[in-house]
């Protein structure tokens, strides 16, 4: 039997129903942030990323990489925030800061799949771009927040949040974090013991039991920081105490590329062991300059939408949908276009193919439909239908030319 490709799943109507329902939500609550939504190819020049950081995790071993029928070096996108930073450029947008965007769609990381971790996934992300001071990030924490909220999520979800500090204070604190890990080495994973050399920061984030081990007295960024960073992240927890937004500090948050600053955060379910994330962000204000742009600040988040869905407990019901059950032949021949004008008018009709009586209220049922137009020579000749309520079993003559009139009155 045919297999879909191991990482990648199939989202049948009921799940896309969920994925639509979160995704809707997180479009609307950005809307009342003033994001606009934007959309970017889901291929880049692998060139993009590259630039983003060659150390990367998700740079060195996860990306979907190949060359296309013209030679040129393609790179499906691992994430989102590259892309749409090469289209503010490319646009010239840069001008016209501060910029507000809101994005969705799939990403591709060639990951060890496992539940919540695929090789295509879907994310939603927020993107402030030229905005250098604390109100930035708290604006998209709290942006966040209340779209977990507005999902019903925020049970079991906590926001826990970090400084990277800036430049100079996160060069510091790679310094002494090297010289403690130094002494390790040997003890460390694999994985870590390269990320000790190309981006020993990421090794704050590993999933590996032993390192995090040996991380259990390493050194802090806290201590780290100078005092224009102290200074941005305590006017960020001020005004995230401002709004009621809770929080955790936990020193061990980092995000793994070098133009990384300042705030970093994830809210963080305990219902999904290692894949508990599901919402990430942080401040990337070096970002567009080494992308080729200019120097200009920026703060966003991005979040899983398959870990989402696997957290959202209520199913989302379908569309009221009617079904048309014509009996005998004039009926069927009037069914096509009673079907026709209904769906003109708004209402969304099933009108089964073929069939008997009972075979086509069966139908009705198992399609979920809520209501059946039933009509045969008798109800034309009358120009009654009825109309038969599935749950209830209730049913109702009503004129031809009112069959709209009452569907409708009857879904709203
Ligand atoms: P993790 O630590 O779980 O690997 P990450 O740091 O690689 O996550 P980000 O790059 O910050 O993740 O992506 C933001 C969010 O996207 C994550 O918090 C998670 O919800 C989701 N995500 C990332 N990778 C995957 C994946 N392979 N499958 C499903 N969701 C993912
Ligand atoms: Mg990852």
């Amino acid at each position: 039997m045919l297999q879909p490709v191991r990482g990648t799943h199939d989202l049948l109507p009921q799940e896309c129903r969920q994925y639509r329902a979160i995704a809707n939500s997180s479009r609307l609550i950005a809307q009342r942030y003033g994001y606009e939504e934007i959309e970017t190819p889901i291929f880049e020049f692998s060139s993009v990323f590259l630039r983003m950081g060659e150390a990367s995790d998700v740079v060195t071993k996860e990306t979907y990489t190949f060359q296309d029928r013209g030679g040129q070096e393609i790179t499906l996108r691992p994430e989102g925030t590259a892309g749409i930073m090469r289209a503010i450029i490319s646009n010239g947008l840069t001008q016209k800061t501060p910029l507000k965007y809101y994005s969705c769609g799939p990403m591709f990381r060639y990951e060890r799949p496992q539940k919540g971790r695929y090789r295509q996934f879907t994310q939603v992300g927020v993107e402030l771009v030229g905005v250098a001071e604390p109100l930035g990030d708290v604006e998209v924490i709290a942006l966040a927040e209340q779209f977990l909220k507005e999902i019903g999520l925020t049970k079991g979800i906590s926001l826990e949040i970090n400084t990277l500090g800036d430049q100079e204070s996160r060069n510091l604190y790679r310094t002494a974090l090297v010289t403690y890990l130094n002494d390790f080495r040997t003890q460390l994973s694999p994985e870590s013991q390269i990320r000790l050399d190309l981006n020993p920061l990421r090794i704050l984030d590993s999933k590996d039991v032993n390192d995090r081990k040996l991380l259990e007295n390493c050194p802090v960024f806290r201590d780290y920081l100078n005092a224009e960073s102290e200074d941005f992240f305590a006017n960020v927890l001020k005004k995230l105490d401002l709004l009621g937004i809770t929080y955790t500090l936990n020193y061990q948050i980092v995000r793994g590329l070098d133009y990384y600053c300042h705030t970093a955060f994830e809210f963080v379910s305990h219902q999904l062991g290692a894949q508990g994330t599901v919402l990430a962000g942080g401040r990337y204000d070096g970002l567009i300059s080494q992308l080729g742009g200019p120097n200009l600040a920026g703060v966003g988040w991005a979040a899983g939408l398959d870990r989402l869905v696997l957290l959202a407990e209520k199913s989302i019901d379908k569309p009221c949908l009617i079904s048309i059950i014509p009996v005998g032949d004039t009926a069927e021949s009037q069914a096509l276009q009673m079907a026709q004008d209904l769906r003109q008018e708004g209402l969304n009709i099933d009108l089964g193919y073929s069939g008997s009586l009972s075979k086509r209220m069966k139908k009705a049922n198992s399609v979920g439909a809520s209501w059946a137009v039933i009509f045969g020579d008798d109800e034309i000749k009358s120009q009654k239908v009825a109309i038969r309520d599935l749950k209830s079993g209730l049913q109702v003559e009503v004129a031809f030319d009112k069959i709209s009139d009452y569907l409708q009155s009857k879904i709203q």
